[in-house]
């Protein structure tokens, strides 16, 4: 039995997200590291928090001279907000793709801003474990105990990755063929009769516990490292996906549920220069470019609630489809570089997260030195 706090928790979350539709944003900002310590003579531009509000506490980004910023998410974690404190605001999401939901959890930020961090951690040690071996604990935890009123799941994992609106299998067995590292294999984004989409001859693997997972996302990295070598830091230039099918059955009452996790690592949000970039480089550029504002144009169309929704613009949002929009759950983390050096880079990501937010975009509030 829930106990009355847990209860009146609950309740709180479904209001919140009737009030808010199915799209929330939680921003991040990561730590200074010792790396931008040594470079960086200014203190942090990142100040917070500024506000506190019934859904969420306000960040600003502060310059010493120049305009100041404020904007304000469902959730702003600071620096030093552990992993599982960041898992306690989205582990009734991640119970909800177990009730039938179909659930995108992505993490958008520039490169070195804790994306990789907040989704995967260090999935070896339990205290920097991130959202996704968080998440499938849970949903291990949670469907064990749901086998005493009746229910039996199917979890199925897959894992890809999107780089140049080209998908390539990280769970695949058979070795790259090309030397670039790439996959020779087409894999086709398809949409079935009944609105889900599926990935032609995309490996499935049944999971069952924490091992056989982490022995994937094992399999995974060494993929993902074997075109990093060929393609120049490729993982921060492509999308990754891990997608959890579940389906569950009961056998006394013959309810089913078919929900879905997809938890995304996207590409880095860094506005890769133009100017230098030709042949493969700027088509990189370019296929970025593309899909993140993709993204962005896709929720904000479903926020907006827009009769046509932009979905086949790129790979990831047509793959993604049948889980942006309808009744389904999404949740943005906007992960944050605290250090002055990023400040532009920041500015960008939080402009983007606060377009997606549907929310008041920070107006830049004029300050003069002497103000200060
Ligand atoms: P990204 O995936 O966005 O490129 P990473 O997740 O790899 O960034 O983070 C860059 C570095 O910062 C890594 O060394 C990571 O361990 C560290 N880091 C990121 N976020 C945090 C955090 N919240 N707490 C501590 N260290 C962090
Ligand atoms: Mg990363």
């Amino acid at each position: 039995r829930l106990k009355e706090g847990e209860l009146l928790r609950r309740k709180l979350h479904n209001t919140i997200q009737e009030l808010k539709g199915n799209i929330r944003v939680f921003c991040r900002v990561r730590p200074l590291l010792q790396e931008d310590e040594q470079c960086d003579a200014e203190p942090p531009v990142v100040l917070y928090p500024t506000s506190t509000e019934l859904l969420g506490r306000g960040v600003e980004l502060f310059q010493s001279q120049g305009p100041r910023y404020s904007f304000t998410f469902d959730k702003v974690f600071s620096p030093e907000a552990g992993q599982e404190e960041v898992f306690s605001e989205i582990s009734q999401l991640i119970q909800s793709a177990l009730d039938g939901y179909k659930v995108c959890i992505f993490a958008y930020g520039q490169t070195g801003s804790g994306k990789t961090h907040t989704m995967l951690g260090n999935p070896d040690l339990p205290d920097e474990r991130g959202v996704i071996p968080r998440s499938l604990e849970q949903i291990f935890k949670s469907s064990q105990e749901f086998r005493s009123k009746g229910w039996s799941f199917r979890l199925q994992a897959s894992m890809l990755e999107i780089y140049n609106e080209t998908i390539r299998d990280l769970l695949s067995v058979t070795k790259c063929s090309n030397t670039d590292g790439v996959s020779a294999k087409q894999y086709v984004v398809k949409h079935d009769q009944n609105g889900n989409t599926f990935v032609s001859d995309l490996t499935l693997i049944d999971v069952t516990n924490w091992k056989e997972v982490s022995s994937l996302l094992r399999r995974a990295a060494q993929s993902r490292s074997v075109g990093k070598t060929a393609l120049n830091e490729q993982s921060s230039r492509s999308h990754c996906v891990f997608t959890l099918r579940i389906s569950g059955i009961n056998a006394s009452t013959e309810q089913e549920v078919q929900g879905v996790l997809n938890l995304i690592d996207l590409a880095g949000s860094e506005r890769l220069s133009r100017s230098g970039s030709t042949g493969d480089r700027l088509k990189e550029t370019q296929a970025i470019n593309k899909s993140l504002s993709s993204l962005g144009d896709v929720i904000v169309a479903i926020a907006n609630k827009d009769q046509h929704i932009p979905y086949r613009n790129s790979k990831l949002t047509y793959l993604l489809q049948p889980c942006l929009g309808g009744d389904s759950k999404t949740l943005m983390f906007v992960n944050i570089s605290p250090d002055s050096k990023s400040l532009h880079e920041s500015l960008c990501s939080l402009r983007f997260a606060a377009k997606v937010n549907a929310c008041e975009i920070g107006v830049p509030r004029r300050h003069t030195s002497t103000h200060l």
